[in-house]
């Protein structure tokens, strides 16, 4: 039988089982699948699904409609909807590295400041309404999902944050303030789920989100192991953390005393669960992927991968915002070696996600 005929005949056994939260709790977040993409709080019409301590519960009566089962990522993994490419990072059109010139945003950016460049000025163009991004609430290692409107709030959500981020959980939110052109930054997980929604029309996603921005990403950690290793291990404050990155192995935090390192190995015991069976380094799914893999630490690699993700580059780039490179096509293996090894890494390195049988669920 051919990989689409299983597919559709896993689909169709899926389909004829009753999706309820009790499937979601029994086959992704009990085992430790979850990635704490906020998904399935997003889209449940009952509003009973609540992000607590970094996972999803259920706080009222579920009405069986499915649809925090059907959106999420890691149920459409494991009943195999979803095929990622064996080698490669997935499909693009154009490739480019280089920063933003703007230099009060490229100072304050985690890397060439590429993503708060093209979202500020597609806002400032009024090519999109608000946009979907990260800020942090107390400390960095405290991600804040934000509806940017303003200049303002885009700007102050720059640098990564490397702690779970539910940012999806912002989506009905956007449904309400009935914006209509939005930008969404997500990483890999973040866009798996959110092409769901779109492709199932929930809340409005797929007339109101415009861009889908992806961020590479080797792994999240858990907030409250991380912050103990910079508390215990390196003896910082977290409240005065500016910036964290990593880089070649190693993590680096900057506060005002200066930059303190670790492995990241080290950190490892503190990987979120959800991520070890993570195989997208290079957000294949999003319209236009940014990192920094392979080039110099205030530059950015960006692989621009739907018509959607070059015209909002270009929307940047016709107002001279950006100091681009583009590569030849020649040397798109060259550039992108770096990005490969990881992705390849990734997906060695990750842990088997049990294929789902459906009808083998627990009551
Ligand atoms: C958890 C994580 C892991 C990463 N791992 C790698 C890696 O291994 N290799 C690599 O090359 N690049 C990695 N990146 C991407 C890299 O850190 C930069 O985000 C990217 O190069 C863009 O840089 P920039 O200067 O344009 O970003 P900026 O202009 O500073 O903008 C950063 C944007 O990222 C968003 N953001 C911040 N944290 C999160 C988050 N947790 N979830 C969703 N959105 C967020 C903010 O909303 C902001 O809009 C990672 C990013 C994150 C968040
Ligand atoms: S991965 Fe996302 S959609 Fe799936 S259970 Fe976790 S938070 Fe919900
Ligand atoms: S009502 Fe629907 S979305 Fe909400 S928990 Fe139940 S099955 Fe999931
Ligand atoms: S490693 Fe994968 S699952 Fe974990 S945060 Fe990154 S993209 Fe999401």
């Amino acid at each position: 039988m051919s990989n689409t005929a299983t597919n559709n005949n896993i689909k169709a056994a899926s389909n004829s089982i009753k999706h309820d939260f009790n499937l979601l709790k029994n086959e992704i977040i009990d085992p430790g699948f979850c990635v704490t993409c906020g998904g399935c709080e997003a889209v449940c019409p009952a509003f009973v699904i609540q992000i607590e301590r970094y996972l999803p519960k259920l706080v009222g009566d579920c009405i069986t409609c499915g649809a925090c089962v059907d959106i999420c990522l890691r149920y459409d993994q494991r009943i195999r909807k979803h095929q990622y490419y064996d080698e490669g990072i997935g499909d693009f059109l154009e490739l480019y590295v280089g920063r933003s010139v703007v230099e009060d945003i490229h100072s304050r950016a985690q890397n060439g400041g590429i993503v708060t460049t093209i979202l500020v000025n597609a806002l400032n163009k009024k090519n999109i309404d608000s946009a979907l991004v990260t800020s942090h609430f107390g400390d960095l290692l405290n991600p804040l999902p934000t509806i940017a409107m303003s200049e303002f709030e885009i700007r102050k959500a720059a640098r990564s944050k490397y702690t779970l981020n539910p940012i999806l959980i912002k989506l009905p939110a956007i449904k309400l303030s009935h914006r209509k052109k939005v930008a969404v930054v997500g990483l890999p997980c973040h866009n798996e789920t959110l092409m769901n929604i779109i492709e199932m029309k929930n809340l409005g996603a797929d007339f109101r989100v415009k861009y889908r921005i992806g961020l590479f990403c080797m792994s999240s950690y858990h907030p409250v192991g991380f912050r103990d290793i910079l508390s215990n291990k390196l003896g910082l404050d977290t409240e005065t953390l500016s910036k964290t990155d990593c880089a070649r192995g190693m993590f680096f935090f900057e506060t005002p005393d200066g930059v303190s390192d670790i492995k990241i190995k080290e950190c490892a015991g503190e990987k979120a669960e959800g991520c070890k069976y993570c195989k997208d380094f290079a957000a294949e799914l999003a319209d236009i992927s940014l990192g920094n893999v392979g080039v110099d630490d205030n530059s950015n690699i960006i692989i621009v991968r739907t018509e959607a993700g070059r015209e909002l580059l270009n929307l940047a780039l016709e107002e001279n915002l950006l100091e681009l490179e583009k590569i030849p096509e020649e040397r798109w293996a060259e550039v992108l070696a770096p990005a490969v090894k990881l992705t390849n890494n990734k997906r060695r390195l990750a842990e088997y996600l049990p294929e789902y049988l459906p009808g083998m669920e627990k009551d």
